[in-house]
């Protein structure tokens, strides 16, 4: 019996023409598994159109550049989507245009949407899984991708804080850094670097923000707030992760109104408690830990921070 590798191997192979997409307002992890796998199939095929598509992040522009494709003129393509577990979040590509879907992710899922899925949930990272599906194929890359998936591996775990960080990631980062050695520090200095202003804002967001007894922390960063700190509206997704290991605070919920979609978008995070259920009632998702929601109203933000207290509350109660 042929594994999920090996089979998405073989597909890769049948197929002249590959897009590659990812969710909706990405991290790192989206862009690096896109970014990577499309290097490694055109190594491999030269001889294949390869397309990575997506809206395109200047932060991000380390990790490489995006394409634009006319899916009108696709003929029997394939799509690969990574990161993402489902259809409506993800960004430029219609899946009705394809002759076959192939999704390697790591989002909580129980829907089979393409045609060939490696899904695992308890993984660090997408880039995890595609170092996976490179080493059970013995596919050769090169210092840059292995560069590449570092940097998504990394970035999703927190560098290796986050509970999905197992002996198997190490394994696997392990033989990529003695098989592909890279500079490690560059790779650090483009996640990390951050101008002194986005340090001021993060120490505003520590600050100001508000935490219940039961240990829920909220905000809501209005665009005044963002341009007086001269930062964008991405910049509290980039820092919502560094308000781990406060001891007061078992989750964190930041609210900032995005004038594009004209919609608040929520970052949630926490420590050891569910809260992607909570989310999913309120048009969101994510990870059991780490988890987002777009929002039309204040009111609708007011009743999803609430809900997270409530989670708070209850785990609290468990505990005493
Ligand atoms: P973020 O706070 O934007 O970094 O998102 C954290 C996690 O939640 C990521 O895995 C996202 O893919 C997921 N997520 C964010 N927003 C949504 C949403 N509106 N619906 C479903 N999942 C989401």
């Amino acid at each position: 019996m042929n594994s999920i590798y090996k089979k998405i191997y073989k597909k890769i192979k049948e197929y002249d023409e590959i897009v590659i997409a990812r969710h909706v307002g990405p991290d790192p992890d989206a862009i690096a598994s896109q970014i990577a796998l499309k290097k490694i199939i055109e190594n491999i095929f030269p001889n294949k159109k390869v397309y990575a598509v997506g809206t395109s992040v200047s932060r991000f522009r380390y990790i490489g550049t995006l394409d634009k494709v006319d899916e009108s003129t696709l003929n029997n393509a394939l799509l690969i989507i990574t990161d993402v577990p489902k259809f409506d979040r993800v960004d430029g590509a219609y899946k009705d245009r394809y002759a076959c879907t192939i999704k390697i992710d790591h989002h909580p899922c129980d829907e089979i949407v393409c045609d060939l899925e490696l899904v695992d949930e308890s993984s660090s990272s997408t880039c995890q899984l595609i170092l996976e599906f490179i080493f059970k194929n013995k596919i050769k890359i090169d210092s840059e991708i292995a560069a590449i998936l570092y940097a998504g591996i990394v970035s999703d775990s927190d560098r290796f804080l986050l509970s999905y960080t197992t002996s198997e990631t190490f394994a696997l980062v392990s033989k990529l850094m003695h098989d592909y050695p890279f500079d490690i520090m560059e790779v650090y200095t483009n996640i990390y670097d951050r101008p002194i202003n986005e340090r001021r804002f993060e120490a505003y967001i520590i600050d100001n923000i508000t935490i219940t007894p039961n240990g829920f922390g909220y905000i809501n960063i209005t665009n005044d707030i963002i341009k007086k700190f001269e930062v964008d509206n991405s910049t509290p997704s980039n820092l919502v992760n560094d308000l781990n290991f406060i001891k007061e605070l078992k989750a964190w919920a930041f609210s900032s109104y995005d004038d594009k979609t004209n919609l608040y978008k929520i970052n949630i995070r926490s420590r050891n408690i569910v809260i992607n259920d909570v989310a999913e009632k309120f048009n969101g998702g994510g990870h059991k830990f780490a988890s987002g929601a777009r929002l039309k109203t204040l009111d609708e933000v007011n009743k999803l921070f609430e809900a997270l207290d409530n989670r708070c509350k209850e785990e609290k109660e468990k505990q005493s």
